[in-house]
C-alpha cells in the first residue's frame, strides 16, 4: 500500500472509530461550528492544535504558520482574526509558540534559507527590540529559549493591536488573548502570563479611538 493510500485507510478508521463513540458526531458539527478558540501556533508538524490540548474537531479555530508571527499586513492572518472575532465570537485567542522553533532559530543566524528569509525579518525585528536582553544570556540554548518566548509576547501585542480585536472590546465583547509556549520535549504548555482581556492594557500608542 502506498503513503498516501494509508492516509485514506486511516481516515476511514477514524471517521468510523468517531462515529461509533458519537453517532451524533458528523451531523452535529455538519449543522455548526462554535469554537471558542483561535490558536495561532507554528507550522511546526511537532505541535498540533487540537492533540495538545485534547479538543475535538468543532472546538478549535486555528491559524498556524511559520514560528506563529503576526503581521498587521497579513490578509490572510487578519481575515482568520476577524471570522474568529466577528463571526465566530470566539472567547479567546491564544498565540502558541514553542521552544526548539526552527523559524526563531533561523531568525536568529545569518543563513539564507530562500524567499521565506523575507517572514523571518519580523523575528529579526523581535531580536531588533529586545537585543540588549538577548545578548546578555551567554547560553545558546537559553538564549534561544528566551527568543522564542520574546517572540510570543510579541505576536500576543500584535493580535491585540489589531482594529479588530479592539474593535471588540469597545464593542463590550468577551475576549481574552493569551501567550503560551509549548515543550516539545514533555509535552506541556507553559503560560506565559501576558494575558489582555481589555483596551485599557494595550499601550496607548497603538490603542485606536474610532472603528475601522
Ligand atoms: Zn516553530
Amino acid at each position: 500500500m502506498t503513503v498516501i493510500k494509508q492516509l485514506f485507510k486511516k481516515n476511514e478508521e477514524w471517521a468510523a472509530s468517531t462515529k461509533e463513540a458519537d453517532p451524533e458526531f458528523f451531523d452535529n458539527l455538519t449543522e455548526q461550528q462554535t469554537p471558542e478558540y483561535l490558536w495561532i501556533g507554528c507550522s511546526d508538524s511537532r505541535v498540533p492544535a487540537n492533540q495538545i490540548v485534547g479538543l475535538l474537531p468543532g472546538e478549535v479555530f486555528v491559524h498556524r504558520n511559520i514560528a506563529n508571527v503576526v503581521v498587521h499586513t497579513d490578509l490572510n492572518c487578519l481575515s482568520v482574526i476577524q471570522y474568529a472575532v466577528e463571526v465566530l465570537k470566539v472567547k479567546h485567542i491564544m498565540v502558541v509558540g514553542h521552544y526548539g522553533c526552527g523559524g526563531v532559530k533561523a531568525a536568529m543566524g545569518n543563513e539564507t534559507f530562500g524567499l521565506i528569509d523575507n517572514w523571518l525579518r519580523h523575528i529579526k525585528d523581535v531580536y531588533r527590540a529586545h537585543k540588549a536582553r538577548i545578548e546578555a544570556v551567554a547560553d545558546d540554548e537559553q538564549r534561544f529559549r528566551l527568543m522564542c518566548e520574546l517572540n510570543v509576547r510579541e505576536q500576543v501585542a500584535n493580535v491585540c493591536h489589531t482594529t479588530i480585536v479592539q474593535n471588540a472590546w469597545r464593542n463590550g465583547q468577551e475576549l481574552s488573548v493569551h501567550g503560551w509556549i509549548y515543550g516539545l520535549d514533555d509535552g506541556l504548555i507553559k503560560d506565559m502570563n501576558v494575558s489582555v482581556s481589555r483596551l485599557d492594557d494595550v499601550s496607548s500608542i497603538y490603542s485606536m479611538d474610532g472603528e475601522s
